[in-house]
């Protein structure tokens, strides 16, 4: 039998772990905080548990913590940061101070399988699933590092985090608990490319937000975009996102990369209020962000304000992503590591 990863474990199911470890219930409840309140690498720091136990669980379940290997800093406070998974893979992330909060964007594949044509980490492919401890290891050594409180986490590295929704929902829910990272699930987005039978799953299953990348108001550019559109496309990916029984006030993110004379037209605009009425939505303008070898362009400023104003005045809330992180590979869509 292999070991059991407890750093990957929701709260009740470690528990249940350590019951079948032969202890009491509630030696999971200490070391679930630990682990994620505290955010501890080692069982030698968990100093409430017994000597024996810690040497116990040392064999038993021995912890992979994440190791960051790679540190980079832009002038605006934007941190990039690389981690190493126990099998020497790496993913990367990034943090972005603001002034009442700070944003931490996790990754949640190595590589990713979508193959979007714009975006850095499709190069890679698909290399592995992250378990749910490696998602939330993320979150713990970046606290550990900066030293400093992390408000909002957002699924927006690399990979696709609805095809890895298991290890996803488990994160969402460690980073959610009281003893845990105890964030409000108002602080915590997830982003999709669309898989519809999962974000319905999705949606029943956990009250974080949603966000979509929809990147193309008609099926031809979006199919040539977006390879998971043709499986997925536009009038059924919006179909289920009208239905969605969101909570309370909650909205839909949608997430619009825009690429110059590609989908930045001002019909593009027109279309994109058609298509989302009905939805309760906000739209999020994200600017190309370049990367080596791609033909891709960045609509110039002027093209980017008038489609948000086109936009806005048909009473729909859009804001302009603002590019951090650019000049360390940092921003959306950059961030890619080389093979292992
Ligand atoms: N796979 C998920 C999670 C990644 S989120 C998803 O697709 O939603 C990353 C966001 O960055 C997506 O909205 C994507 O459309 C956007 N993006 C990807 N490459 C980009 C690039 N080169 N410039 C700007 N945005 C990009």
């Amino acid at each position: 039998m292999p070991a059991p990863d407890l750093s990957s474990q929701t709260f009740d199911r470690l528990q249940d772990a350590l019951v079948r470890l032969g202890e009491p219930a509630f030696r999971g409840r200490q070391i679930f905080s630990w682990l994620h309140k505290k955010n501890a690498v080692s069982y030698s720091e968990m100093t409430d548990l017994s000597r024996d136990l810690r040497v116990r669980l040392k064999e038993a379940a021995p912890l992979h913590s994440l190791e960051i290997t790679g540190r980079q800093e832009a002038d605006d406070g934007t941190v990039k940061f690389r981690y190493r998974l126990a099998d020497a893979q790496e993913v990367e992330g990034v943090f972005m101070p603001e002034e009442r909060r700070s944003t931490l964007c996790i990754s949640t594949q190595v590589g990713c399988g979508m193959g979007c044509k714009f975006c850095a980490t499709a190069t890679m492919g698909f290399r592995r699933n992250l378990t749910a401890g490696e998602i939330t290891g993320q979150l713990e050594a970046a606290k550990r590092k900066l030293g400093e409180p992390i408000s909002n986490v957002v699924f927006m590295g690399m990979g696709e985090p609805l095809a890895n929704l298991e290890a996803v929902l488990a994160a969402v829910d460690i980073l959610l608990h009281s003893h845990g990272h105890h964030m409000s699930r108002r602080h915590v987005t997830v982003s999709t490319a669309g898989l519809v039978p999962a974000m319905e799953e999705f949606i029943h299953r956990t009250p974080v937000k949603l966000a979509v990348s929809l990147n193309a108001t008609t099926n031809k550019v979006r199919d040539r975009l977006m390879p998971i559109n043709k499986k997925y496309p536009i009038e059924s990916l919006l179909e289920c996102c009208r239905h969605l029984p969101l909570r309370h006030t909650d909205r839909i993110t949608f997430e619009y990369v825009m690429l110059d004379g590609i989908n930045d037209s001002q019909e593009d605009a027109h279309r994109l209020i058609r298509i989302l009425r009905g939805i309760r939505c906000k739209v999020n303008l994200i600017p190309f962000n370049p990367f080596s070898g791609l033909s891709y362009r960045r609509p110039n400023e002027d093209t980017v304000e008038i489609f948000q104003e086109t936009v806005a005045a048909a009473g729909i809330t859009v804001m302009t992503r603002k590019s951090r992180g650019h000049s360390l590979q940092g921003a959306c869509g950059q961030l890619v590591v080389g093979e292992k």
